[in-house]
């Protein structure tokens, strides 16, 4: 009996895997495995999504209007620029279902976000990996790999899962050596927490550029993960083109009340960024004190490096770190087998993490 077949590709596609949440029983549970803000939504946008929660028979406004009108306001930006999607995931896929086809080649670096990867043979191109120095994105070798073929680069920055940045002259030198039939797909998912004078999330760039996005999301700083809620801004053409194949009504009412009431609560993000400032600090020098490589990072979360040696490897810690409670992200599918990603905690998890890796390395 044979049953529907996909379409060429798709089963050569290994499938996004989600950092764990599980703890054995009776061990209390810290999730460091997904990004994920220790503080939080902002309570106005609890108290928003409860509100909208309370018509859910109507269909939302599928052209997310008054979304687009808050994130207008706050960034100082035109509505026909903005598009609004189920998570950040959803417009990086819609790109590639946009500007990708058999035959094409969208380029990224080495340790570049994964979902790239997913999107590019999902739409039937071909994925080019460009290599990193220092766990960076590297301008010359992104460049390099640029074909007659390529339709697309994509760059988080900063990178997950390595927590590195590239200055802004670097973004524009990468943009400077691309035609201009290849989009410049800038993932800003951290934007917030960056705290770097040559760091610029993309904003200028896609101002003045017929070939450069930007994509922000909802899930990290603002703390609303579980809505599924993300943005980009680009050039109208570009915009008009992914709009037509999205679905009609991508993101949800509650959602979008949510992000509304999130973007406009500057104190709580200025809770977060300072929470984070402290404890990126902290968990960098500690764990580095310890003996482990550390890769600086500007975002929420950190690539700790363990040596190969049996017993005190990446995989060694993280069943450590499992039975304790404490979560991290095996990041073996990123080319990092040795490498455990640690998202900044609360102050007891991260005291926690500090304390279980020290005894992990002296026994
Ligand atoms: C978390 C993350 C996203 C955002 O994903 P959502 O779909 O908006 O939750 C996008 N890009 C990178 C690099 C991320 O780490």
């Amino acid at each position: 009996m044979n049953g529907p077949v996909p379409r060429k590709g798709i089963l050569d596609i290994d499938a996004y895997v989600p950092g764990k949440s599980a703890a054995p029983a009776g061990v209390k549970l810290w999730k460091l495995s997904s990004n994920e803000t220790p503080l939080g939504p902002s309570a106005h946008a609890k108290a928003a999504y409860a509100a909208a929660g309370e018509k859910l028979e109507l269909y939302p406004d599928g052209a997310s209007s008054a979304l687009r009108t808050a994130i207008a306001a706050r960034y100082g930006l035109d509505p026909a620029w903005l598009i609004c999607g189920a998570g950040s995931d959803e417009l990086l896929s819609l790109l590639a279902y946009t500007y990708l086809g058999p035959g094409d080649e969208a380029v990224y670096s080495e340790h570049g976000f994964l979902v790239y990867k997913i999107a590019t043979l999902a739409a039937g191109a071909t994925p080019v990996v460009a290599p990193e120095k220092n766990y960076t994105a590297d301008v010359d070798a992104l460049l390099a790999r640029v074909t007659a073929k390529t339709k697309i680069v994509f760059l988080a920055n900063p990178n997950n899962p390595t927590g590195t940045y590239l200055p802004f002259d670097e973004v524009k030198r990468l943009h400077a050596g691309l035609r201009s039939d290849i989009l410049l797909v800038l993932d800003a998912a951290y934007a917030e927490y960056v705290r770097a004078n040559d760091y610029e999330s993309g904003l200028e760039l896609v101002a003045t550029s017929p070939n450069v996005v930007m994509a922000r999301t909802f899930s990290k700083i603002y703390g609303l993960a579980n809505l599924r809620l993300g943005w980009m801004v680009g050039p109208p053409a570009v915009i008009d083109a992914v709009n037509r194949i999205r679905g009609p009504f991508n993101v949800s009412g509650p959602a979008m009340a949510a992000g509304i009431a999130a973007i406009q609560d500057d104190g709580h993000v200025a809770d977060a960024i300072a929470h984070n400032d402290k404890w990126l600090a902290f968990l960098t020098k500690e764990l580095t004190g310890l003996g482990l490589g550390v890769t600086p990072s500007v975002g929420n979360f950190l690539l700790v490096h363990f040596p190969k040696e049996a017993g005190k490897s990446a995989r060694d810690a993280d069943a450590f770190l499992t039975e304790r409670g404490l979560i991290l992200r095996r990041v073996d599918a990123y080319g990092l087998p040795d490498a455990l990603r640690l998202t900044i905690g609360p102050e007891e998890a991260n005291r926690l993490v500090v304390e279980t890796l020290r005894e992990f390395l002296s026994k």
